[in-house]
């Protein structure tokens, strides 16, 4: 079976065409800038040049159009006619607590993730947008959601709601849903295949750090505690989000500098992390460049991510009574040898030690870092969320035959 696999953002669709008798990838690409006056398509045939492609996309259904035109263009196409597509699978960051996996997309489903708008306010809308797109250029084709947020609902109760009213939970589902669930779900898997040792026996710690970032504690294969929250927001530094701070910070700030929610939002999510201490750059490459010029800023803004995010391994192996393996995944973790080493050299009172040479070497597939004589393995895992949700959509329409 080919599917197409479609992760929209508001102003960019990503996608990749999968052949799911061996799960390999036919084409990939990117839209970007939708709505503005030139958008740019990105489209990649396996095998075949790489062509971009300038033009107007006002929106997803003209975004999808276009990929489609791609996929069976003479020259850049993969597919003889689009009805080679049967079935489509789109990313959507937020299931709230109604979803608990991954689902057919039926007219209960997308009123449901509309009802999820308020808790992911910039990221359910434009799946929506993705999928009504997919549905006006693919009429019939079945189309699956995948969530972001399925993996962690396995959280007990008193990891996920936050010690506040619980009124609030009940009126408004404020609690902990965590993100990056796929991620975590797929190298957690990974990492019990490549140490051929059963899920059911291992305390992982995944770190998905890109820029965004989460951890999360998977202990008999399941999620039973992450450091994303209610929203992406919380947890760890990230490259322009603050992470945990204390709560009474929100409220100071906006009374002494009079702003607004969405000023202080905008604060948080855009203007903090890694680029507010470095005062530069939201990207650890840039970080880890300043950091090796001895650039004051940027030595603060590394050495505050790396302790903010061991702090979170602690109490992840706190909250575990242990930890097995450590996987490092995603952007930053799969690609910056030095946040690993530094996280790594502190953790020697668990039992962690990584080889400086094994953790040098780049290779892109899953390998281990950690020395013999470590209590933890630690491994280098490439995520693959695409491919998670290929699978999930591959699934999902195969039992709704
Ligand atoms: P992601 O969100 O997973 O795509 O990760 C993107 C981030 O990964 C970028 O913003 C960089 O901060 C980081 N990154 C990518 N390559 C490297 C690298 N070679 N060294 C350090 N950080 C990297």
């Amino acid at each position: 079976m080919k599917l197409l696999v479609i992760n929209a953002g508001s102003s960019s669709l990503k996608y990749q065409l999968y052949d799911m008798t061996d799960e390999s990838v036919l084409a990939k690409g990117l839209v970007e800038r939708i709505g503005m006056d030139s958008s740019i398509l990105t489209h990649k045939p396996t095998g075949k040049e790489e062509v971009t492609e300038v033009s107007e996309i006002l929106e997803h259904t003209t975004a999808i159009r276009k990929v489609l035109d791609k996929l069976v263009d003479q020259e850049h196409g993969v597919l003889n006619s689009v009805d080679e597509i049967q079935a489509v699978g789109h990313r959507v960051v937020h299931g709230g607590e109604y979803f608990k996996s991954s689902a057919l997309v039926t007219p209960e489903a997308k009123a449901e993730i509309r009802r999820l708008f308020d808790l992911a306010p910039l990221h359910n809308p434009p799946a929506i947008s993705g999928i009504t797109a997919a549905e006006k250029n693919m009429p019939g084709v079945p189309q699956v959601v995948v969530f972001d947020t399925a993996f962690h609902q396995t959280m007990e109760e008193k990891v996920f709601l936050y010690p506040i009213p619980k009124v609030l939970y009940k009126k408004h589902h404020v609690r902990r849903y965590g993100m990056h669930g796929t991620s975590h779900y797929y190298v957690s898997r990974i990492a019990s295949e490549y140490l051929n040792r059963p899920l059911e026996d291992l305390k992982i710690i995944t770190c998905h750090i890109g820029n965004g970032g989460s951890l999360t504690a998977v202990k008999d294969g399941k999620s039973m505690d992450t450091s994303m929250g209610l929203t992406p927001l919380e947890g760890l530094m990230m490259g322009t989000r603050s992470g945990d701070l204390d709560p009474a910070v929100v409220t100071f700030v906006m009374n002494k500098e009079e702003l607004s929610i969405s000023e202080v939002n905008s604060m948080l999510n855009k203007h903090s992390g890694l680029l507010a201490i470095s005062g530069s750059s939201s990207d650890m490459r840039d970080i880890t460049d300043g950091l090796e010029a001895g650039e004051p800023n940027a030595t603060l803004a590394f050495e505050m991510y790396e302790y903010r995010l061991r702090k979170y391994i602690g109490s992840y192996a706190a909250a575990m009574n242990g930890v097995d393996v450590i996987v490092f995944t995603a952007g930053v973790g799969e690609n910056s040898a030095i946040v690993r080493e530094k996280v790594c050299e502190n953790l020697t009172y668990l039992g962690v030690e990584i080889d400086p040479e094994l953790n040098k070497i780049r290779s892109g597939e899953p390998r281990r870092i950690s020395s013999p004589n470590s209590k933890v393995e630690v491994l280098v895992v490439p995520t693959n969320e695409e491919l998670v949700i290929a699978r999930d959509t591959l699934r999902i329409v195969e039992e709704n035959r």
